[in-house]
């Protein structure tokens, strides 16, 4: 998806020009994947621009860098603070947030000891990640052949740049099959993730979605997800999830702050139930996107710039 350029991005303290946001080749980042990052959403409400879960991202933030020894050289207030700075600056009203960490410029060599831990913060306008009709009427997808991390490999608690490296695989195989997204298993064989959303199946009034250590990322929306079923009455299973399962439930869904609550209508050509959303799918949506628009206080999920 094209990115639409703002004004100015937040580097190290300061907002500097769009064009001028720039790293230098020889960064540690560049060559070793290391960087942490979010991606966070500001929508438009009644009561102004809000941010989802800005605190529960700004925490996935620091605890992927710690997995990987470093520190961030900043208060998780003074990053919040910068972002609602970026958005004002920047006069979006609803916007795609993405806060990057990563080693710099200093030493060469995979040791990053030596290199600065610089942080960015980007925003722009971001519509359906997706594609428009997705949300509507739902995703082709397929299984990937390649798997998410093994145990003890790559942390898939961090969302650490180095692991869209995988996710790429992914994306790129389901787009070469002529699907819009791609499903991993994880190295025992059991449903993970997509390659950049988390998961949810939904049979008999029973939401499945897999644990944390399925080499998943811990979604701040999976998370919101969790609540909300639980709220609406179903019953929350968490659990390891057989790939075929992926073929017999009545609905399957991802989310994502990009991809916010996709339907899926099928996997490997097989439909998803009636091969259209389901109803828990599109309860889901709506109560989703009534918080996110601020037409529910009770949940504390918005965080006004
Ligand atoms: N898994 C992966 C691999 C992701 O990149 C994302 C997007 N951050 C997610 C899951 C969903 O996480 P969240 O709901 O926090 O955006």
């Amino acid at each position: 998806m094209p990115v639409t350029k703002v004004d100015t991005i937040w580097m190290n303290g300061k907002l500097v020009k769009w064009e001028e946001a720039k790293i230098h080749v020889l960064s540690h980042v560049v060559h070793y994947g290391s960087s942490w990052f979010e991606g966070i959403r500001c929508y438009d409400t009644k009561r102004g621009s809000a941010i989802f879960r800005l605190d529960a991202h700004i925490r996935r933030l620091y605890d992927s860098v710690k997995i990987y020894r470093a520190t961030i050289p900043y208060m998780k207030e003074q990053l919040e603070a910068a972002i609602k700075e970026t958005i004002r600056a920047n006069k979006l009203k609803a916007c795609y947030i993405r806060p990057i960490v990563y080693r710099g410029y200093g030493d060469v060599g995979v040791n990053p000891l030596g290199c600065p831990v610089d942080v960015a913060i980007a925003v722009w306008e971001w519509g359906a990640y997706l594609g428009d009709e997705a949300l509507e009427k739902g995703i082709e997808t397929c299984v990937a052949s390649w798997q998410r991390f093994a145990p003890n490999t790559a942390p898939t608690m961090a969302k650490a740049g180095g692991n869209y490296l995988n996710s790429q695989l992914i994306k790129l195989e389901a787009l070469a099959g002529g699907y819009v997204e791609g499903i991993a298993l994880d190295s025992f064989g059991n449903v993970s993730e997509g390659s950049g959303e988390n998961i949810f199946l939904v049979r008999d009034e029973t939401v499945f979605t897999p644990p944390i250590s399925a080499a998943l990322l811990p979604g701040v929306t999976r998370s919101s997800i969790m609540t909300l079923v639980r709220d609406l009455g179903y019953r929350l299973v968490e659990m390891n999830i057989p790939r075929e399962m992926l073929f017999t439930v009545d609905e399957v869904f991802f989310t994502g702050t990009a991809a916010e609550i996709t339907p899926i209508r099928s996997v490997d050509r097989i439909s998803v139930g009636e091969g259209k959303p389901g109803p828990i799918t599109r309860q889901l949506q709506k109560a989703f996107f009534d918080v996110v628009k601020d037409a529910n206080d009770k949940y504390e999920w918005l965080s006004f710039v």
